[in-house]
């Protein structure tokens, strides 16, 4: 009886590795990377893929459109008086300079907010809705909205209380003092998100225990990574996505899976992903991250402090703009860091997109899932277009796209395990990217 099952297990083997349907090897019989890669991207076809590339590309159209929503109301303020009159109504409330720098910032972040409402709701509401990526009522939107908004009250008029007071103390020099203020509100953002902020939209459980809890925390262990805590949040009250992220820094960092995830992916898939998020943390990203992003804020702040001069010898006047110093210069400065930041959108893109890619590899050697990473990496063409052209992922991607994840699978797959065969996919979801 035991042979028998033995034999009948051979069987069943050598017909999983010869039946071409099951298992397929390139013409040489070795694995080839290139068929490998091609049968997961087949996968999405038709309608799912057109739906999916029409939500990613139109996206690009958003960060140009979006730029010039910015820079629109940041005119309209200044050329209706009204930043004239937000820091004019604060001087009749505070007589210190950091007190009324505080209140312009007040209200210009929250007229600002409510002239852009309309472009807000749109992108941020009505088209997730539209590609079925949404969860919320517009009831329950509106009210995350609201608290973000609120965050940022609190927050951005005290940025510009430090930063214009560094303008007051070194007219020409202040960007060098201001890159420091810059990059100390980015750590303590940092710093804070995962403990006071994001504890407010979502909320953030203990990781059940269980087989993907174990595979998790092996992982982190042969990686050397606490992991005492790994945090679920329940993401699927907004979105449809599958997610991941390494949030906080120094104290505060831990890695978080969203349920959509755990809901929505295998064990191996899961895995993979698990596996790319504790690169993030090995290779110190956060860190990397904050550099970065500090040393493009130098340089924004920098051109920032030629630039807005000149506007405001030109234009002043006529907006009610005494100088820089003035904090009804504030639509001046962030139209310079608007068009700047449109501008510097293909490297802040390529900053990360390079992390995410050494992660990807991390995860690879830590997980060793190729075809679990790359099965997930299908799965979010939900909302990431699956295989653009060279330009269009420098330019336009912060992840590395579907096709050269599924690329790296198969070639870490070809390279480290031996007598590697095909798999079939999976097949995507019926109802392709979009609700389930
Ligand atoms: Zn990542």
């Amino acid at each position: 009886m035991k042979t028998a099952t033995r034999m009948f297990a051979g069987a069943a083997l050598a017909l999983l590795l010869v039946h071409p349907a099951l298992a397929q090897t390139g013409p040489s019989g070795a694995f080839d990377v290139d068929t490998a890669t091609r049968a997961y991207l087949d996968t999405l076809q038709g309608p799912a893929r057109a739906k999916s590339d029409a939500y990613f590309e139109g996206g690009y159209w958003l960060i140009l459109w979006g730029a010039a929503v910015s820079v629109l109301v940041d005119w309209m303020l200044l050329r209706f008086g009204l930043a004239n009159w937000f820091r004019t109504a604060a001087e009749r409330v505070f007589k210190r300079p950091s007190g009324i720098t505080w209140l312009t910032a007040l209200l210009y972040s929250l007229v600002g907010a409510a002239i852009a409402l309309p472009w807000t709701i749109y992108t941020a509401f009505f088209r997730e809705r539209q590609y079925g990526l949404m969860n919320q009522d517009f009831a329950g939107w509106f009210a995350d909205y609201g608290k973000s908004l609120a965050i940022s009250l609190v927050i951005f008029p005290l940025l510009a209380m430090a930063v214009y007071a560094a303008i007051r103390r070194f007219p020409r020099n202040w960007w060098l003092l201001g890159t420091g203020i810059v990059t100390a509100f980015l750590a303590v953002g940092m710093l804070a998100a995962p403990v006071y902020i994001a504890p407010l939209f979502n909320k953030y459980t203990e990781l059940p225990a269980g087989p993907v809890r174990d595979r998790i925390v092996a992982m982190a262990a042969a990686n050397h990574v606490p992991a005492e805590h790994i945090y679920l949040f329940d993401a699927s009250k907004q979105t449809d996505r599958i997610s991941a992220n390494v949030s906080g820094i120094g104290p505060t960092i831990r890695i978080s899976l969203n349920d959509n995830l755990l809901k929505r992916t295998s064990e191996a898939e899961t895995a993979a992903v698990m596996g790319h998020e504790l690169g993030h943390y090995v290779l110190n990203h956060v860190w990397i991250g904050l550099a970065a992003f500090s040393a493009l804020a130098g340089l924004a702040l920098f051109l920032v402090s030629r630039i807005a001069p000149a506007l405001i010898a030109r234009h002043g006047a006529r907006w009610g703009v005494r100088g820089i110093a003035d904090p009804a210069s504030m639509p001046v400065l962030s139209i310079c860091f608007t068009v700047f930041g449109l501008l510097a959108t293909p490297v802040t893109n390529s900053i990360i997109r390079i992390d995410e890619s050494q992660a990807d590899a991390f995860g690879l050697d830590a997980a060793k899932e190729p075809d679990g990473f790359a099965s997930v990496a299908m799965k979010l063409a939900q909302y990431r277009k699956i295989e653009p052209g060279a330009l269009e992922e420098f330019l336009f991607f912060d992840h590395p796209s579907g096709a050269t994840r599924v690329r790296m699978s198969m070639q870490w797959k070809k390279d480290h395990v031996p007598g590697a065969q095909m798999v079939v996919p999976p097949p995507m979801p019926q109802s392709g990217p979009g609700k389930e």
